[in-house]
């Protein structure tokens, strides 16, 4: 584990981006991108390990706001399902995404709060289903109060501000290996552009191709930002 103390967020940024470089440097195929967003996910817990958290399986509070994830990101965690879901499962819950896009999709937080616009990766059990491989803006939020999580995010409307007290360092260190990873895909000339979580993984359920312009070079369509 490393400490806070040798946090130096200019230096992890640049080796971190220069890591995403030599390995998607050469022309990458689907499970070097994955290792490459694993690497920048565990170097980034290597300075969270064992840190304050009030987080656990099954409390699924915060898992209703948007989340942004880059494009290798949401490539990463179609291939795992497809991976890992049978044929009927997978069909599931592409149908709960496109669901969730259709009425979520220019929703903010707080209407996605007030809906309970819950992430349709959410299992039964209120825990993640993709959590090996969940998006860098996941592992960057963590709760040190569950009580206050419950009350921030219960669906009603109010003027009161609902503050959850979090672990800022964690967010700054995982913030950065997003912004890491994402200048690593424009130095070598992958699509850097965020989107939303199911947004992205959708694309990629249902257009497998997708996975292989990604992997040239090439632009994913303009439609899916819109
Ligand atoms: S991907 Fe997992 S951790 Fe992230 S919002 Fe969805 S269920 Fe929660």
């Amino acid at each position: 584990m490393k400490s806070i103390e040798s946090w130096h967020e200019e230096q992890f940024q640049s080796e971190m981006t220069s890591g995403v470089v030599e390995a998607l440097g050469k022309g990458p195929d689907a499970a070097t991108v994955a290792r490459a967003v694993a690497d920048c996910a565990d170097a980034a817990e290597g300075f969270c390990v064992d840190r304050p958290c009030a987080c656990a399986a099954g409390c699924p509070h915060c898992c209703v706001l948007n989340v942004a994830v880059l494009l290798p990101e949401a490539m990463t965690i179609a291939l795992w399902l497809r991976q890992k879901l049978p044929g009927a499962e997978l069909a599931e819950l592409q149908k709960r995404l496109a669901t969730h896009r259709s009425w979520a999709r220019w929703m903010d937080d707080e209407e996605r709060i007030l809906k309970r616009m819950s992430c349709p990766l959410l299992d039964a059990h209120g825990g993640c289903s993709v959590h090996p491989v969940r998006p860098l803006a996941c592992r960057a939020i963590t709760s040190l109060d569950s009580q206050s999580c419950s009350e921030a995010f219960f669906p009603v409307v109010t003027d009161e501000d609902r503050l959850v007290p979090a672990d800022l360092f964690r967010k700054a260190v995982f913030d950065t290996a997003f912004t890491a990873l994402a200048s690593g895909l424009r130095l070598v000339g992958l699509d850097d552009r965020s989107i939303e979580l199911g947004t992205g993984v959708l694309a990629f359920l249902e257009h497998p191709e997708l996975t292989e312009r990604f992997l040239a070079g090439a632009k994913l369509p303009q439609a899916l930002w819109q």
